[in-house]
């Protein structure tokens, strides 16, 4: 069992739905002030709503994490309304597909921002509030695409994921007198909205990937931060989870013949 995580103040940006709402929900159902951070107001309302009605503590903000100010609003929302910030979780992101060829300015400009200027945004903001706790815990969500693996149509996405990384080492490192951690989790292919939008054919696809042969739940991403967030866990830091039901390990598609 780990020390519990109750009344602690939790930042989930991209939480309206998917993976930050799983994390959300996770980190609620443990008995934390949780946070609801998407751009669509009434959506991140909604999910803040479900968890109430389970019995959770939830509100919602309506933030753009790729611009300054919003960042700054989340901060305080956090601030005033949970009494702090413990635990920021920098999972807001987009992932439109666009070949090399077809790639334009906009569409990289839209992914970095989002991605990976968000990133930074949502740190730099809570920081202040992170210090003043004398500990806290950081966990980004990247991906197996670009810190691990390639994908065709991905490359600013891929670029923006790995991007993260860079990010969270050094962070890692100038953070950690102050007791606190940067850490990642890379998901695989987790069902999600965002995912499902992708087409059938596309999930089909990389569910003969993945040896475990399903794709991965937003919980089983929500239970790899919850440990990173974990007192247990403070020794933790510049690091990153795979969380993929093995996706990146056969090495030929051969690997996976006759397996079921
Ligand atoms: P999703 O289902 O599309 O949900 C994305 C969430 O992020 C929504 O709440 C969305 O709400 C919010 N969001 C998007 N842009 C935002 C912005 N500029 N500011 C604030 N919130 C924003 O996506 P997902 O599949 O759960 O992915 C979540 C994260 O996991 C992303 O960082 C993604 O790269 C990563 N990931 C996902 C998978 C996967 O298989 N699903 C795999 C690897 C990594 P609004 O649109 O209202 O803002």
């Amino acid at each position: 069992m780990l020390t519990s995580i109750e009344g602690r103040s939790v930042i989930v940006t991209g939480s309206s739905k998917g993976i930050g709402k799983g994390i959300a929900r996770v980190f609620a159902g443990k008995g934390a002030r949780v946070l609801i951070a998407a751009r669509n107001l009434s959506e991140a309302e909604a999910t803040a709503g479900e968890i109430r009605m389970s019995g959770g503590i939830a509100s919602a903000v309506g933030v753009d994490v790729s611009k300054v100010e919003d960042n700054v609003r989340m901060a305080q929302a956090a601030i005033e309304r949970h009494g702090g910030i413990d635990i920021l979780c920098c999972n807001a992101g987009i992932y439109p597909s666009a070949k090399l060829f077809d790639l334009s300015e906009a569409d990289w400009d839209q992914v970095m921002d989002i991605n990976l200027k968000g990133t930074f945004l949502s740190v730099h903001a809570c920081l202040p509030a992170l210090k003043a706790r004398g500990k806290g815990r950081i966990v980004i969500t990247s991906s197996i695409t670009g810190p691990i693996t390639g994908n065709a149509g991905w490359s600013h996405y891929a670029a923006s994921k790995a991007g993260q990384l860079g990010f969270l080492r050094t962070a890692a490192i100038e953070l950690a007198p102050l007791r606190i951690t940067v850490n990642a989790v890379l998901p695989g292919n987790i069902f999600t909205e965002g995912l499902e939008a992708l087409g059938p054919e596309y999930t089909a696809r990389m569910t003969s990937a993945i040896p475990a042969r399903r794709l991965g739940s937003v919980e089983d991403v929500a239970y790899a931060a919850l440990f990173l967030t974990s007192d247990e866990a403070a020794y933790i830091t510049g690091q990153t989870i795979i969380v993929d039901g093995g996706q990146v390990l056969p090495e030929s598609q051969t690997a996976l013949e006759d397996l079921y």
